[in-house]
């Protein structure tokens, strides 16, 4: 019998990609799998059903009950895990620190679950890298929208009216979002300044035009081998804080993305802070899904405050949904294609690309920090 591979429509509110694009069908379908796509699921990102039967793919009214393979974007609800084939696989954005009740679940249903997001940093994984994908989505999409909120133009113009000062634009980390981000706000003319923790991310920042913001400050142990940042202290947080308070304050718009990896994201601009801004300023908190980087950021909410317009966007990867889509797709069907051998499933649990992104296996939460947020939440009174 040959493996069923599905990919439902996702049903988290706002959701608009999926999982797989039909561009991507022939490749399953040539390693001897069958595809199955639930009616309408790439409809919001673009991709309609006759595209997917096109390339070789079979429309299903459902998919959960029958799939070996199930793909998705967002981790699936409990209510869909109880639908979903014992001892199946699962690959999606798990959330994997902060889904404890679907990943007991997904474990007690004997379901072998990956989470996109623990892919390891490696060379071999770059392609399957989905959350550098999603963050390049965000970078881009976090300037469009602080632009068209800012009541100013982004570029300067010398017209017949006169003259136009470009807007300022502050990054604050400059990862792979905060990079996407500098790049285009420089496209669009802003003068932008940034700063991240990690040193060696002056070299890329100036490499795009944009001025590496110097706060003298020497972040202990800025980053880990995979090139994550770590966490600094409270005093350095509070250092940071005062440092960059004249260059929050002389900025149009500041995007923070400053993000440490499984805990809340470090709060880097105060109350103080904003109210040092000019009123008409735009906050685009691109750190909002864990926590915020700004105090008074709301996640999934725009406010104003001092004058001030914080915006805290939950799921931007999800407005730009067919290219999210697609880049999303090519990261999961390069990772199926490394767990796939002679057209079977093939775990090699000593390979750090199949052992780390795996969260369940087997009946049990094998991945270990998981498995010890796990138990530490168990043990919280
Ligand atoms: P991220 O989303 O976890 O964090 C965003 C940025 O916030 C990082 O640059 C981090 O240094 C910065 N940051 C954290 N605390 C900060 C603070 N207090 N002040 C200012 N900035 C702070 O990181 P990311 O964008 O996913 O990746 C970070 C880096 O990892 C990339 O720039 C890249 O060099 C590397 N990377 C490697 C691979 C690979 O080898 N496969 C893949 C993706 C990224």
């Amino acid at each position: 019998m040959p493996i069923i591979v599905s990919v439902p429509k996702e049903t988290v509110p706002g959701e608009q990609r999926v999982a797989l694009v039909p561009e991507l069908v022939p490749r399953l379908t040539e390693a001897g799998l069958e595809v199955a796509v639930q009616s309408g699921a790439g409809e919001l990102a673009g991709f309609f059903d006759d595209g997917y039967a096109a390339k070789g793919a079979r429309l299903e009214a459902e998919v959960f009950d029958k799939a070996d393979i199930l793909l998705k974007v967002q981790p699936p609800t409990i209510a869909e895990i109880s639908h979903m084939k014992e001892d199946s696989v699962l690959i999606c954005f798990l959330q994997p620190y902060t889904n404890a009740a679907a990943i007991r679940a997904l474990a007690a249903r004997q379901i072998t679950a990956f989470s996109m997001e623990l892919m390891p940093r490696i060379t071999r994984a770059q392609p399957m890298d989905a959350l550098s994908a999603m963050s390049t989505v965000a970078g881009y999409k976090a300037v469009l929208v602080a632009a068209s909120r800012l009541p100013k133009f982004f570029p300067l113009l010398m017209t017949a009216a006169g003259t136009v000062t470009p807007a300022r634009v502050f990054v604050i980390g400059a990862g792979v979002a905060g990079l996407q981000a500098i790049g285009t706000a420089k496209r669009l003319g802003a003068v932008v300044e940034a700063y991240d923790t990690r040193p060696a991310v002056k070299e890329q920042v100036e490499s795009l035009g944009a001025k590496f913001a110097e706060l003298g400050l020497a972040a202990k142990d800025a980053e880990d081998k995979s090139g994550y940042a770590k966490a600094q202290s409270e005093d350095f947080y509070q250092k940071q804080q005062e440092m960059m308070s004249k260059y929050v304050a002389s900025a149009d718009v500041v995007i923070p993305t400053a993000l440490v990896p499984g805990q809340r994201a470090p709060i880097l601009i105060t109350e103080e802070m904003v109210r040092g801004m000019r009123p008409g300023s735009v906050i685009l908190d691109l750190a909002a899904e864990q926590g915020g980087n700004c105090a008074l950021t709301e996640p999934g909410r725009e406010i104003v405050r001092h004058g001030v317009v914080i915006i805290g966007p939950m799921n931007l990867p999800s407005t730009i949904p067919f290219q999210a889509s697609e880049m999303y797709a090519r990261t999961v069907t390069n990772y199926l294609a490394h767990l796939l051998k002679d057209g079977g499933l093939h775990l090699d649990l000593e390979d750090e690309l199949t052992r780390g992104p795996l969260v369940t296996h087997r009946g049990e939460v094998v991945h270990e920090i998981v498995k010890a947020r796990l138990c530490s939440e168990n043990s919280t009174p």
